[in-house]
């Protein structure tokens, strides 16, 4: 059941049925702002119902946290919205998503109106603010997942949307830089203190409530890819070959636990993108 809950006055979250795929809303007298709704159409037309656009007077922002295809398809639904993403969204391969999107409405037999890759209305490279009547929202560049990811935090509020960052059901996935993937846990751990941030939304899986459970994602994150890449350098110098490297990083943990043979394969690509960062800067 596709169930609408209300995180703190005017904040309210949708999670889909595919992936855990977490939506915000955020509502007030003046306009609202939605944060990558998705996925399948019925989804999307119950969050298009919820927001109630008012016609072209009011102020409505569709916020995309990054340029993957789950969390891009929201844009027929919102007509009247301004799109609002990272700079580097222009730069994402979006073929590649296209084909995404359509391998999964296949998959899952989703019929949508024909999707055309958005073209944002806003960008920004570093933080963007954008106001409502009662609540500001500000938006900051966090690479690292890919190279376009953005946090959205509700000043007021205390909120954050993490995009693919800070989730609960799964490890980093480095698509983009594992460095740069670290650099931004950091900012994070300094926007919680600086904005009292209380509750964490990350684009998948369940939200964090309270600093102690975000604090613990920042550093479970943190920890798997310290281990990731930390060591890499030093096999370097110790002479083992590229297959070796390979096989000793398998063993990295995750929150204490080796990783499954499901998930093996986006370890791999983590492994494989770590090697050739760190190899790049020797
Ligand atoms: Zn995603």
């Amino acid at each position: 059941m596709f169930e609408v809950k209300t995180l703190k006055d005017n904040v309210f979250l949708f999670q889909s049925s595919y992936w855990q795929l977490n939506s915000g809303c955020v509502r007030d007298k003046e306009g609202w702002a939605v944060i990558d709704p998705g996925f399948s159409p019925a989804e999307m037309e119950r969050i298009r119902d919820f927001v109630g656009e008012k016609g072209e007077n009011e102020k409505g922002y569709l916020i995309y946290t990054h340029s993957d295809f789950d969390h891009i398809t929201g844009e027929p639904y919102f007509p009247q919205a301004k799109k609002v993403a990272q700079s580097n969204f222009e730069l994402c391969s979006k073929d590649k998503q296209v084909a995404h999107i359509k391998e999964a409405d296949e998959v899952h037999q989703l019929e949508r109106p024909e999707f055309i890759f958005p073209s944002p209305d806003i960008t920004f490279d570093e933080k963007l603010d954008l106001e409502l009547k009662e609540e500001t929202i500000s938006l900051i560049a966090a690479p690292g997942h890919t190279r376009d990811s953005l946090f959205v935090i509700l000043k007021n509020k205390g909120v954050m949307f993490s995009g693919d960052t800070l989730s609960n059901i799964e490890f980093p996935l480095i698509f983009f830089s594992g460095e740069k993937y670290l650099e931004t846990l950091k900012m994070a751990e300094c926007l919680i203190d600086r904005y009292d941030i209380r509750c964490v939304v990350p684009g998948h899986g369940s939200d964090a409530q309270g600093k102690k459970e975000i604090l613990k994602r920042i550093k479970d994150d943190q920890q798997y890819l310290n281990d990731l890449m930390g060591q890499i350098e030093d096999f370097f110098y110790m002479g083992l070959a590229t297959m070796e490297i390979k096989s000793v990083l398998r063993e990295v943990r995750y929150r204490g636990d080796y990783i499954g043979a499901e998930l093996m394969p986006v370890h791999e690509k983590n492994i494989e993108l770590a090697i050739n960062e760190v190899g790049d800067t020797l």
